[in-house]
C-alpha cells in the first residue's frame, strides 16, 4: 500500500511538471549591498549584503615584471535580498566576473568594484563570485606613514595586510568582521618559494614553474592573510605536545642572525598555551626577511612576519600571543584595536614577569609615566592614523593590568584563556569584553573602564 501510494504521488508530480514546465522559484527583488560596513575609522572598508565563508585564490606571479594574475573564487551568503554587491580591490584590473555561474556586469570607482546581478539573490542564498584579475599589485602607504599591501623584493614579493593591504592582491570583503577560510594556490618561477598561511597541502611542478597550495581551514580576517615569494631557507618542525606543523621561511642572508630567537618558538608556544589555552590553529611558523623590506613585525595568521631588525624575544612573544588575541578572537571594528594590541603587549609583560625578573607592575608603572600613553583613550583611537599609536598598545596593556588587580590573579588567569576560548575564531568588541569580565567575575567595574579604558585624564597615581 505504501509503495502504491508513492507511485501515485510520483505520477501526479510528473503530470504537474509536464503541465507547468520546470519548477520556478519566487522572483527576488533585491537591493544593492552597502559599499562599506561603516567602520568608525575605515568607513569604506568591507561591504554589506553578504558574508564570505571561503576564498579560493589561484595566483601566478612573475617577479621580473612584477605581474600578478589570478582568479578569486569567493563563496558567500547573501545577508539581504541582493541585486548588487561590492568587492574591495586596489589597483589590479578586473577581466571578468561570474556570479553563480552567470556572467555579471561590474563597474568600479577607485577601490570599490560593484557587481550587478541580472538574477537577484534571496537573503540566505549562496553568492559565488568568480573574479579574473591581473596587473602589478601596489604598495599602500597608511595614514601613519607605514607601508603595507604588496611589497616587491629583490627576488619576489611580500604581502602583508594590516589594516587595508590585502585588497592589493585579491578582491573581497576586506573588513575584519567578515572572517573566512582560505585556499591559496600560487605559481612562481622554479627555485623560488611561495609561502602563505596555514598548512602546505601540496607542491607540484607546473611546466617550468612551481605551484604551492596552502590551506587555512580556520576562519581568518583578510588583514591577517600573507604571501612571501622569494628565496627562503625552509624548516619544518611541530608545536610541542599538540603537534601542529611549524614552518619557518628565512631569507638566506639573515639565517644565522635569526637562529637563536627562532629556536625559542617551542618554548614560547608552550608558555603561551599555559597562559592562554590550547593553540587555536592547525599550524604555526614564521617568515624572517632582511632589514628594510618591512618596518614592523606582523602577526599574520599562523605565520607572523619579522624583519630581522624586529626579531627579538619580546616581539616573538607578542606575535605568538596575537594568534589567540587578534587572529582567533578578532576585533569587530578597528576602534577595538586595543583588544589585539593591548593583549599582545600584556603578553610581553607576563613573559618578562615569568622569565626576566621584571614584574608586570614595574612595566605598568613605567607605561603610566609615559606621556605618549595618555594622548587618547585606548578604546577610542580618534583617527585611522592613530590606530597603532602608543595608547592602543601600552595603555591597552595597562587596562588588563588594572583588571588583574581588581579581580586577583586567580580569577584573572582563569578569564584570560576563557575569553579566547569563548570567542574562538570569531569577532568581539570592547563592549563584549567589559561585559564578559563583569559577568565572569561578578564585579561592577565601571569606574575602572571609565578611567583606564575610556578616560582621557591621567589619574593622580598609578
Ligand atoms: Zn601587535
Amino acid at each position: 500500500m505504501y509503495r502504491r501510494r508513492l507511485s501515485l504521488t510520483v505520477i501526479s508530480a510528473a503530470v504537474v511538471l509536464l503541465l507547468t514546465g520546470c519548477p520556478s522559484y519566487p522572483e527576488v527583488h533585491g537591493k544593492p549591498g552597502a559599499a562599506g560596513v561603516r567602520d568608525p575609522l575605515f568607513g569604506t572598508l568591507g561591504n554589506g549584503g553578504y558574508d564570505v565563508s571561503s576564498y579560493s585564490l589561484v595566483l601566478d606571479y612573475d617577479p621580473p615584471t612584477g605581474r600578478l594574475s589570478g582568479t578569486a573564487d569567493v563563496f558567500a551568503r547573501a545577508t539581504q535580498d541582493l541585486s548588487a554587491f561590492n568587492l574591495d580591490l586596489h589597483g589590479l584590473a578586473i577581466e571578468s566576473v561570474m556570479v553563480n555561474n552567470r556572467k555579471a556586469v561590474f563597474d568600479r570607482v577607485g577601490d570599490e568594484v560593484t557587481v550587478h546581478m541580472d538574477k537577484h539573490v534571496a537573503k540566505g542564498a549562496p553568492v559565488r563570485a568568480l573574479v579574473r584579475y591581473a596587473g602589478s599589485p601596489r604598495t599602500i602607504t597608511d595614514a601613519d606613514g607605514s607601508k603595507e599591501g604588496w611589497l616587491r623584493t629583490v627576488d619576489g614579493a611580500l604581502a602583508v595586510g594590516e589594516p587595508t593591504g590585502s585588497m592589493t592582491w585579491f578582491p573581497g570583503n576586506h573588513h575584519p568582521s567578515d572572517k573566512a577560510t582560505y585556499d591559496v594556490k600560487i605559481t612562481v618561477p622554479k627555485g623560488l618559494q611561495a609561502i602563505s598561511n596555514g598548512v602546505l597541502h601540496d607542491r607540484y611542478p607546473t611546466g617550468d614553474r612551481t605551484t604551492f597550495f596552502w590551506k587555512s581551514a580556520d576562519a581568518m580576517p583578510s588583514y591577517a592573510a600573507m604571501l612571501a615569494i622569494g628565496r627562503y631557507n625552509m624548516t619544518s618542525s611541530a608545536v610541542p605536545r599538540t603537534g601542529q606543523p611549524v614552518v619557518t621561511a628565512v631569507a638566506p642572508s639573515v639565517a644565522k642572525e635569526s637562529a637563536e630567537v627562532l629556536a625559542r618558538i617551542p618554548e614560547v608556544m608552550n608558555w603561551a598555551a599555559k597562559k592562554f589555552g590550547r593553540y587555536p590553529f592547525g599550524a604555526f611558523g614564521a617568515i624572517v626577511v632582511p632589514k628594510g623590506q618591512l618596518d614592523y613585525a606582523l602577526e599574520t595568521q599562523t605565520r607572523p612576519v619579522f624583519p630581522i631588525d624586529h626579531l627579538d624575544e619580546d616581539t616573538l612573544v607578542h606575535e605568538v600571543a596575537h594568534q589567540w588575541y587578534g587572529n582567533s578572537v578578532t576585533l569587530k571594528t578597528w576602534k577595538d584595536m586595543w583588544l589585539n594590541e593591548g593583549f599582545a603587549t600584556y603578553a610581553e609583560w607576563l613573559w618578562n614577569e615569568d622569565y626576566n625578573n621584571t614584574s608586570a607592575q614595574e612595566r605598568f608603572e613605567a607605561a603610566f609615566a609615559l606621556d605618549a600613553n595618555w594622548e587618547f583613550a585606548p578604546a577610542d583611537p580618534p583617527s585611522a592614523a592613530q590606530v597603532s599609536d602608543a595608547p592602543v598598545y601600552e595603555r591597552g596593556a595597562m587596562v588588563l593590568h588594572k583588571v588583574r588587580q581588581a579581580l586577583g590573579d586567580k580569577t584573572f588567569f582563569r578569564i584570560l584563556p576563557l575569553w579566547a576560548q569563548t570567542h574562538l575564531h570569531r569577532n568581539a568588541s570592547t563592549a563584549d569584553f567589559t561585559a564578559y569580565v563583569e559577568k565572569m567575575s561578578g564585579k561592577d567595574l565601571d569606574p575602572l573602564w571609565d578611567t583606564w579604558l575610556y578616560g582621557n585624564e591621567k589619574p593622580k597615581s598609578p
